[in-house]
C-alpha cells in the first residue's frame, strides 16, 4: 500500500502584502478615527504561520506556493464588473473597492492568490495529490458577494473553490462556515443551487445585520441546501461541538458530498475583538478533527480549509496552530492562554444556545424529513 499523501499547505507572501491601510480597528482614518492600524493587517497571519513552522507542525505539510486566480476562475463567481474595480482601486494604490473593502497596491494580486490557492487546494484534493488542504491566506472572502466586495473580503476564495471543484469533476460540495459572521457571499453564490450545500455557524444577528436567519434555507432547487446556525452571543465549547454533531453531521450524511470545504475562520475565539463568543484552541481542534472524520466517512477523506476572519493579534497563532495539528492528526497543541478561558461557565452548552439545534432538527428540510 502507498503512503497515505500528506496535506497540502497553501499560502503566499504577497497575501501578507494587502493592507486596507491606515485605521483602527476595522475603520479607516476619517473623523474621529485616530491612526493606529486596521485589523487583519498582517504581521498576525505570518506569525501564525511562523509559530505553526516552530512547532514543526508545518513539516507534516507539503508546502505549495499557489499560482494567482485568472479570470476565468474569478468569473466562476464574480461578475466582470466587480474584478475590474477590485483591479482598478487597487492598482490606484489606495480606495474601497466595495464596502469597507479597502485595498492598497498589492491587493489584487493578493486576493487573486487567495482564490487561487483554495481552488488550486480543492481540485488537488479532488485529484488525491494530497490527503486534506489548509490554505492560510488573505485577504478572507466569504462577504464578498458576487457583485461586489465587503468587509476586508475582495474575492469569494470558499465559493471559487466550490465552483472549481464543481468544474474538474466533483456533483456535489459541502460547504461549513465556522467564521464567527455569516458568510453572506458564498450563501448567495448558491442560494438557488441544489449542489452545494452552505451550512453557517454564525453569532446570531452579528454581521451581515439580518442575514442568516434559520428561516433563510435556498430557494427553488436550491430549496434545503442553505442551512443557518445562528448561536447567540457567548456560546463557547460545547454549544459549537454540539452545532456540529446534531445538526452539521446529519446534514452531510443526508446530502452526500464529494467534498468538504470549510470557510475556517478562527473569530469565534473568546479572545477576540470582532465577536463575543467563547471558543478556545480546543474547540478549533475538536471540530476540525470532527470534520476530518466525516470525510473520512463521505468524501474519501477530502476536505480543505481556508482561513477567513480572526482579530486577537495574540490568539490566531495558536487557533490556527490547532487547526494545522488537526488536519495533521496530531493532538491539540499545547495552548498557553487556555487557562483563562477554559475554566469559564459559557463554555456549557446552555439551553438558550441549544434550542436553536432543536429548532432546525425539527424544521429544516434537509434534517426534518429524517
Ligand atoms: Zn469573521
Amino acid at each position: 500500500m502507498p503512503e497515505p499523501a500528506q496535506p497540502g499547505w497553501y499560502s503566499h507572501e504577497l497575501c501578507h502584502w494587502h493592507d486596507p491601510g491606515a485605521g483602527s480597528g476595522y475603520v479607516p482614518v476619517g473623523p474621529g478615527v485616530e491612526p493606529l492600524r486596521q485589523f487583519a493587517v498582517d504581521p498576525d497571519l505570518r506569525r501564525a504561520e511562523g509559530l505553526v513552522r516552530a512547532s514543526g507542525v508545518l513539516d507534516l505539510f507539503t508546502t505549495v506556493t499557489p499560482t494567482p486566480a485568472t479570470d476565468a476562475d474569478l468569473l466562476l463567481v464574480h461578475t466582470r464588473a466587480h474584478i475590474d474595480r477590485v483591479e482598478a482601486t487597487s492598482a490606484l494604490g489606495a480606495g474601497d473597492a466595495g464596502v469597507y473593502a479597502h485595498v492598497n497596491h498589492h491587493s489584487a494580486r493578493a486576493a487573486r492568490l487567495a482564490a487561487g490557492a483554495c481552488a488550486q487546494a480543492a481540485e488537488a484534493v479532488l485529484a488525491g495529490r494530497f490527503s486534506r488542504a489548509y490554505c492560510v491566506v488573505r485577504p478572507p472572502g466569504h462577504h464578498a458577494e458576487p457583485d461586489r466586495a465587503m468587509a476586508l473580503c475582495l474575492y469569494n476564495n470558499v465559493a471559487i473553490a466550490a465552483q472549481a471543484a464543481r468544474r474538474a469533476g466533483a456533483s456535489r460540495v459541502l460547504v461549513l462556515d465556522w467564521d464567527v459572521h455569516h458568510g453572506n457571499g458564498i450563501q448567495r453564490a448558491f442560494y438557488d443551487s441544489p449542489d452545494v450545500l452552505y451550512v453557517s455557524i454564525h453569532q446570531d444577528g452579528l454581521f451581515p445585520p439580518a442575514s442568516g436567519s434559520v428561516r433563510e434555507t435556498g430557494n427553488g432547487a436550491g430549496l434545503g441546501t442553505t442551512l443557518n446556525v445562528p448561536l447567540p452571543p457567548g456560546s463557547g465549547h460545547e454549544a459549537y461541538l454540539a452545532a456540529l454533531e446534531r445538526v452539521v453531521e446529519p446534514a452531510a450524511r443526508a446530502f452526500q458530498p464529494d467534498l468538504i470545504l470549510v470557510a475556517a475562520g478562527v473569530d469565534a475565539s473568546a479572545h477576540d475583538p470582532m465577536g463575543r463568543m467563547m471558543c478556545t484552541s480546543r474547540t478549533l481542534h475538536a471540530m476540525t478533527a470532527l470534520m476530518c472524520a466525516l470525510a473520512d466517512d463521505l468524501t474519501g477523506g477530502r476536505i480543505v480549509f481556508a482561513h477567513e476572519g480572526g482579530y486577537s493579534a495574540w490568539y490566531q497563532p495558536t487557533l490556527v496552530l490547532a487547526t494545522a495539528a488537526a488536519i495533521a492528526g496530531l493532538p491539540a497543541p499545547e495552548d498557553p492562554f487556555l487557562h483563562s478561558l477554559e475554566h469559564l461557565p459559557g463554555q456549557r452548552a446552555q439551553p438558550h444556545q441549544t434550542r436553536v439545534l432543536d429548532h432546525l432538527r425539527a424544521h429544516h428540510p434537509l434534517l426534518a424529513a429524517r
